[in-house]
């Protein structure tokens, strides 16, 4: 037999104690065996895709190893190669297995956890939630398209990516893609490249559900947004489910077509915004559920308190406080979880700033009232400032146009607008740029 194989049939029996069952058919059990290089202390393990890779590397990686040095007894170095299927049972004790070309092709597109059962329902996601799930009940029946959008971090993608998980879970012949902007951009280019327009057309316009992920970046791409406004139609026409997510509303994506826009807002534009401190600590506990090791409440509401917008930063100092506990062994307190994320908090803390310590901030800075803010007066000396601190909200803060707008008693184009004035202004005015980035700054560490 070969070694590679024995050794990791081992390392299964260890893991099967370690993982709940779930956990271990889900993830673990189609894991196949590359090669073990004893000399380097070097196990090679071939999983799926790159999605399946990446989520054992952020979350099994160590348990395996763990495992793997168990029954090695000494240092062992694990490797994931994606592109493998797992093997049948007749034919895994014979051959080595071979590359899944197939499966390199047409990757499964989305995470196997990013599920609703994984997701946390907080105020700030209610509404996004709840729509999604009515999509999943009865795709292109309700709300289409279904347009969802807010910062960086905050789970659309996840929220797509569980559509498609509940949708493919529920019907057997079910015709879903999952792609970014940039990559329908690049098909397209593809197919136009190898004259294949009209398989391409094929695979996108015969879906049942189609899930475009962050569609800001069809900006200025005239002839992919020209294809994707058929593609849009053929599907809406045939009742098929059609799911955006973008960082902002239809309206704010500039340089997209009015006539795309019009069609995005025909359905469902739901915001999903920052967590707050409860939620952030629920999604920590959901999270740690499936890792081997736990934290007690205390340095879970430490991270949530000092990590307040991004989800992905907040996960992150989770996994940086597992990664220690399991690489040096000692038990975790508040004051070493304060020392481990410390630059974490500092950067976060950018993130936390709010519209008002902004408009304070600038106000003060061009020596003008802080009503001047919000109020309705245009002398220049009041304007500039304004849309300055217009432009420094929608930077600094997770923010969207529309709350933005609220904050300065104004409606969300004014905030756009001010933000796109500055943007050209600085690109001919090196000193605007550089009173901006001071100003950045001194609202960063305030
Ligand atoms: P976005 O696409 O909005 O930038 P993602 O969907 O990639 O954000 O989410 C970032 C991370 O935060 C993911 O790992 C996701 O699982 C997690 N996450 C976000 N919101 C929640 C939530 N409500 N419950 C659990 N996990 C969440
Ligand atoms: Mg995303």
């Amino acid at each position: 037999m070969d070694q590679s194989l024995r050794v990791w049939e081992d390392t299964l029996e260890h893991l099967r104690d370690r993982l709940d069952a779930d956990t271990f058919e889900r993830y673990i059990a189609s894991i196949v065996p590359l090669s073990f290089d004893p000399n380097k202390r070097i196990m090679k393990l071939g999983v799926l895709n790159d999605f399946v890779a990446l989520w054992l590397e952020s979350n099994y990686k160590l348990i395996i190893t763990e495992s793997l040095m168990a029954v090695l007894d000494g240092e062992v170095e694990v490797e994931l190669e994606s592109g493998y299927a797992a093997q049948t049972p007749e034919n895994k004790t014979k051959t080595l297995p071979e590359k899944d070309t197939d499966n390199r092709e047409k990757p499964c597109r989305y995470r196997p956890d990013f599920t609703f059962d994984n997701f946390v329902v907080g105020n700030n996601n209610r509404v996004c939630v709840a729509a999604s799930q009515g999509v999943c009940k009865n795709p292109g029946k309700g709300y289409n398209p279904l347009f969802i959008y807010g910062g960086v971090g905050l789970g659309k993608t996840h929220l797509l990516q569980a559509i498609a998980n509940e949708v493919a879970s529920r019907r057997k012949r079910v015709r879903i893609e999952y792609v970014s902007s940039e990559e329908f951009v690049n098909y397209y280019i593809e197919a136009l490249c190898n004259k294949t327009l009209p398989s391409f057309r094929r695979r996108f316009r015969s879906l049942d559900l189609l899930l475009i992920d962050d569609v800001q970046f069809f900006e200025g791409k005239v002839g992919s947004c020209e294809e994707f406004f058929h593609t849009f139609n053929t599907l809406h026409n045939a009742h098929k489910q059609i799911v955006l997510a973008s960082d902002r509303t239809p309206a704010d994506i500039s340089g997209l077509e009015k006539r795309l826009v019009s069609r995005f807002e025909w359905g469902l534009s739901a915001e999903i915004l920052p967590p707050n401190l409860e939620t952030r600590v629920a999604i920590l506990k959901k999270k740690q559920e499936k890792q081997s090791i736990q934290f007690d409440d205390e340095i879970l509401f430490l991270i949530a308190s000092k990590i307040q917008s991004n989800i992905r930063n907040l996960e992150g100092a989770l996994t940086k406080l597992v990664m220690n506990v399991s690489a040096f062994g000692y038990e975790m307190t508040k004051d070493r979880a304060v020392e481990l994320l410390q630059d974490r908090f500092d950067t976060a803390a950018s993130r936390v700033l709010t519209t008002e310590q902004i408009q304070r901030h600038v106000a003060e800075f061009y020596d003008i009232r802080l009503s001047d803010m919000t109020s309705k007066k245009r002398p220049r000396n009041i304007a500039f400032p304004r849309m300055v601190a217009m432009y420094l909200s929608r930077k600094l803060t997770n923010q969207s146009f529309p709350a933005i707008g609220d904050a300065f008693s104004r409606n969300h184009a004014t905030i756009v607008h001010a933000v796109s004035t500055i943007e050209d202004r600085m690109a001919g005015d090196e000193k605007l740029a550089q009173t901006l980035a001071l100003l950045s700054r001194q609202l960063e560490k305030s």
